[in-house]
């Protein structure tokens, strides 16, 4: 029986993760950590009995300590529990759903512990993908892309040469102000941006997919995971999300993965390493669909898309500080302090005045993410 750690378990990609655990039954959950969530946290742990539960927050973890005294499972707190979660003897993979750059560390470490990953947390990997490709590859570890665009890319290239690919075409939905100006977009709310046409996600993606953020933040997780330089990921809008993305050969053949918008089946085919299993769901209907249609992505009125180009082509802590300062503002802009456009203006700010580091180690991503937060913080709105 395989044996997993889901870190981030009370999100969207973990409870769905953990649907498919529930489904299956043929994988045993060893770990679960989320951030605060005691609740949902308390009834996983019921549930799924495993030997370790860890909250990010100290007095909730003592809390649910307490809860759980009828329960043979260990409760940890803080990053000392993330990363003993992530790198558990018995783990065969690490499902990383925490969302942010909190999941370096503890992504890093269970790739050093040999642990394969199914990697939802693309902070992680836009801010360190030149420390961790290198160390997955160096410990053997196989990394499985969660995102439904990288799942598509990766189904596309099953049983392909990596060295044969032209391009890799990532499609987009565009989010819920496709074809708005910025003028149109200025007094957008939370509650406007946090209506998703196709795709239920937690809140803070939600938000990237309505900046296109998100878009930028897959273009550099793709750059890592498939080993492709930016000049040849393209970004095309397809507002229906039936095409999950597409690979051009070098003879100009197009490989694509379609589907209904459902993060199960990317999730289920990381857990069981491209073994296609049975998922129940809806199916794609075309002839109810009709047409699927294509635009070319608005880099103007989106300029975080622009912006993560930028950032991904000058590498080093670039993509950290933009990263970093789409944390801040995304929290900000949810905690109504900021506006909708303010978000990619200071994420444009933040980058453009960074000094940027070249290959940065984990402490000087780190850093600067506090430098950034702190920079940020020190402005007035
Ligand atoms: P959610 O906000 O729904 O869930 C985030 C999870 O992380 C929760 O379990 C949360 O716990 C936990 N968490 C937050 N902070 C900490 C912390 N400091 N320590 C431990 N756990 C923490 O996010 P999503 O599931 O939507 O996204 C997770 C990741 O997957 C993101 O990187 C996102 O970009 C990516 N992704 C998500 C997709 C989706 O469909 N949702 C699609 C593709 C990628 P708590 O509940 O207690 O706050
Ligand atoms: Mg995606």
């Amino acid at each position: 029986m395989k044996n997993i750690v889901v870190l981030g378990s009370t999100g969207s990609i973990g409870t769905q993760t953990l649907e498919i655990v529930r489904y299956h039954k043929d994988i045993r959950v060893l770990a679960l950590a989320a951030g605060s969530n005691i609740d949902l946290l308390e009834a996983q742990a019921r549930e799924f009995l495993p030997d370790l539960v860890c909250v990010w927050d100290q007095e909730k973890a003592r809390e649910l300590a307490g809860r759980l005294k009828d329960v043979p499972v260990k409760v940890c707190a803080g990053m000392d529990g993330l990363l003993e979660a992530a790198s558990m003897e018995q783990a065969d993979m690490v499902v990383t759903a925490v969302v942010g750059m909190i999941g370096i560390r503890p992504t890093i470490a269970a790739i050093e512990a040999g642990k394969d990953i199914a990697l939802a947390n693309k902070e992680t990997l836009v801010t360190a993908g030149h420390l961790i490709m290198p160390l997955a590859k160096e410990k053997g570890v196989k990394i499985y892309p969660v995102d439904s665009e990288h799942s598509a890319i990766f189904q596309s290239l099953k049983g392909e040469d990596s060295a044969r690919i032209s391009r890799i075409l990532l499609t987009a939905s565009g989010g819920p102000f496709r074809g708005w100006t910025r003028e149109q977009m200025k007094d957008v709310k939370p509650e406007d941006a946090l209506k998703h046409p196709n795709w239920f996600m937690g809140r803070k993606i939600t938000i990237d997919s309505a900046t296109m953020v998100n878009k930028g933040l897959e273009v550099m997780e793709a750059r890592w995971l498939f080993d492709v330089d930016f000049d040849r990921i393209e970004v095309v809008v397809q507002p229906q999300s039936v095409i999950h993305s597409m690979v051009e050969f070098l003879d100009g053949g197009i490989i694509a993965q379609l589907g209904t918008p459902d993060m199960k089946l990317p999730i289920q085919y990381a857990l069981y390493e491209k073994e296609r299993k049975s998922l129940p769901g809806d199916r794609l209907d075309f002839k109810t669909l009709g047409k699927i249609t294509f635009e070319a992505p608005d880099f103007v009125n989106f300029p975080g898309l622009a912006l993560a180009y930028q950032a991904g082509r000058t590498g080093g802590s670039a993509p950290t500080v933009f990263n970093a300062a789409n944390e801040w503002a995304v929290s900000r802009f949810l905690d109504r302090k900021i506006g909708f456009l303010a978000i990619t203006d200071l994420i444009g700010e933040a980058v453009e005045r960074h000094y940027v580091i070249e290959n940065p180690t984990v402490e000087q991503i780190l850093d600067c993410e506090a430098e950034t937060y702190e920079f940020l913080n020190g402005k007035v709105f």
